[in-house]
Order: C-alpha cells, then structure tokens, then sequence
C-alpha cells in the first residue's frame, strides 16, 4: 500500500493483503503458536513462533504503521503493555521522565508504582504550556511523554512545539494518541518520535478487545522497540490482532460520528443550569481551542463537564443515565458514562493528578444524538 493513499484507503488495505493460499479478502486469523520448517532453518514464510510474529498479527502492525505514518507498528496484549515496553526500551537508572499533570491514571501509576523503583524520577508539567514543559526538563531527561486530548480533562498540548522542546533537550517525545486516533491527530507528522494507542479504544471501537501498540517514527527505534517486544512478550494475540484490524477499517466514518454527536451533547450541556463547566476542545471558549482546531481534524468523541452540587450530584447523574451505560473504558460505538475520581482515575487520588470530584466523563457514542441528549436532560433532573 502506498504512503500516497488517504486514510481512509489506509485504513482499509494497509496490510489487508489478500490471503496468497485461499484469494480471503480479510487476513485470516492465524490461531498458532509454531510453524512447520521445511529442514532446520527452512522457514516457509518468515513465521517461526508467534511470540516473535504472527501473519495476523503482522498485518495490523502494517496498518498501525501506516495510518500513523510510521515506519514500524508493534501490537501489545493491552495499552499498559506497549507503555511497559516502550519505558524499558527507552529509559534507564537515573534517566528522568516528564509527565503530564492529567495522564491516564494508569500511566501515571506505572511511573509513580512501577518505573521509579528502577531508578528512574519523573517530573510532572502542565504539558499544555510548553514553557512549563522546558522548565521541567533536566540533562537526564530521555523522554517527554503527552496525551492530548487529556484523560479525562480534555487538555490540550501543541505537539509540535514540544517536540520542539524535546529536540532541544535530547529527549523522545513520545504522544498518548488514543483520544483522538491517528484519523483525527497525525503525532508523528508534527514531530513526535513514538506514538501510544491503547487498542482498546477507538481503534477496536467496539468495546469488545483489549489491546496496545506502539508505532514508532524511525526505523532504528521500531527495531529496537520490537526486539523488546518479544523478549518481553506482551504480545497481542491473532483474534486480538483480526478484531482490531477490523475495527480500524471503519475509524474515519465513526471518529466524524463520534465528534459530530460530542459536539452536540457538549453544547447542550453548557446550556444547562446544573452544569457548571464543560471541557470540550470543540468550544471556543476551551483553553485550547486553538491549537486543537490546528493540530486535529475534528475534536474527538470525548466530553467532560462539572456538575452543581460537587461530587454527590455527579455520582448522581452517573447513576440515573439510561442510554449512557456506566461504566469505565471509552472509545466504543455504545455511549458510556463515568465518575472520573471514583473510578478511571482513582489511582491518581492524593497525587499532583487528582481530578475534581463534581466531574463526569462522557464517551459519547454513534447513537442518535437525539437520543443522547435526551438521556442527560434526564439524567441531570
Ligand atoms: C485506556 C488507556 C490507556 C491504557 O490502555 P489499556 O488498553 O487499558 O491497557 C492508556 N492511555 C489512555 C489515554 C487510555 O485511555
């Protein structure tokens, strides 16, 4: 597949080539652990186990590298799992770390529980203000890390200007993509060196698979990364690999719907009397509006707002919406709705992340946005 293509060809072909024993327009799903060798050393195919590869999961690794605009895509067994291994490619004892100041909550605690017992410190920035992210950076800095849109507080961070910082500092600059999808926001064109999906989300986008990738800008690193990979082994499995191939063949058409539908459930919400702050960066009044309208095609599927009342009223509206299912996870066709500090993110309570406490967390979904809005206003009361 050319890199000339659109996305949504990408999205479709990238590695969707058609089976060479059967004519299957989709890459069947290659349920094995060995391969038959034709005499010691005589691999038929290049497939020798599948830890080290599989042919299907070989074949979302192609489309992940594509649609991301990257030269090596690598499948992982969950989100947290290509972050593990990224980390431990990439850092070292006594390397430092920037963070975000709202990363997902289970990134911050894999720096905060995990990674800083091998001896590696992190510094949390307001990643937004790339001033506060240069004056966070030390001489032992290997990596910037950033997630834009934020989880769950929807910041914005301008990509370009801090893989600016990061080449200044001889660091990675490494972007959380799973809020807005390689569709909406292309991290490694505007400079990034590594980009982090957790599958899981939009890219499957059917609440049905758990799984991570990471799709690294230069081909060095990709092959430094994919030695990790399987010598540390959270690999993705093929039925893993087959639903999100499947699911990205259909990212464009959802990520409009999605951002179409986040769009309007947001700006019934600022229309609201018991709603007392909505964070979408589709709304100009959004801190980050503007750089969000430069750096992605649309705004994405997800909206956050504070509730009157504080943290019992937002438990409430959680616990009386209908449609919007509760529950945590996001990206999916269904809507879903959450208590940020009660649930994704209680992890980070206590920390420089918390989240305030009359918060509620949309993933708006391809439902009707009737339909949607509908369910809050009741919700609300
Ligand atoms: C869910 C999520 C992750 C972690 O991915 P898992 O697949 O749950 O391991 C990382 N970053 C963001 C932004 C997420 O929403």
């Amino acid at each position: 597949m050319s890199d000339q293509h659109s996305f949504e060809t990408l999205a479709i072909h990238a590695g969707n080539t058609a089976d060479p024993l059967t004519g299957a327009v989709v890459p069947p799903i290659y349920q094995v652990s060995t391969y038959k060798q034709d005499g010691v050393g005589g691999l038929r195919g290049g497939y020798e186990y599948s830890r080290s590869a599989n042919p299907t999961r070989t074949a979302l690794e192609e489309n992940l590298a594509a649609i991301e605009g990257g030269r090596r895509g690598l499948a992982f067994a969950s989100g947290l799992a290509a972050e593990d291994c990224l980390l431990r490619t990439l850092l070292h004892p006594g390397a430092h770390v920037v963070i975000p100041n709202d990363a997902y909550g289970g990134t911050f605690r894999l720096f905060a529980k995990v990674v800083q017992r091998w001896g590696v410190d992190y510094s949390v920035a307001d990643t937004s203000d790339p001033a506060a992210v240069r004056a966070a950076v030390n001489d032992r800095t290997k990596v910037i890390w950033v997630e834009t849109p934020s989880n769950p507080l929807l910041g914005i961070t301008d990509i370009a200007a801090v893989a600016d910082v990061a080449r200044t500092a001889g660091a990675r600059l490494v972007v959380d993509n799973t809020f807005a999808s390689p569709y909406l926001q292309q991290p490694i064109a505007l400079g990034a060196d590594v980009v982090v999906h957790s599958l899981t989300k939009y890219m499957g986008g059917h609440s049905d698979v758990v799984g991570g990738a990471l799709i690294a800008a230069d081909a060095e690193l990709g092959e430094e990364l994919a030695y990790h990979q399987n010598a540390m082994g959270a690999v993705a499995g093929p039925f893993d690999s087959w639903l999100v191939l499947r699911g990205i063949k259909t990212l464009p058409v959802r990520m409009d719907r999605h951002s179409e539908n986040a769009a309007k459930v947001a700006e019934l919400l600022t229309r609201h009397p018991k709603v007392t702050q909505v964070l979408y960066p589709g709304l100009p009044e959004h801190p980050g509006h503007e750089i969000a309208a430069k750096q992605m095609k649309a705004f994405g599927g997800m909206v956050s707002f504070r509730v009157q009342g504080g943290e019992e009223a937002a438990v409430e509206v959680c616990n009386r919406a209908k449609l919007f299912t509760l529950g945590e996870s996001l990206g999916g066709v269904e809507s879903l709705v959450e208590h940020p500090g009660r649930m994704t993110h209680a992890s980070v309570a206590g920390s420089a992340l918390e989240v305030p406490a009359d918060l509620v967390r949309l993933s708006v979904g391809i439902e009707s946005a009737d339909d949607l809005m509908a369910d809050l206003t009741q919700a609300l009361g």
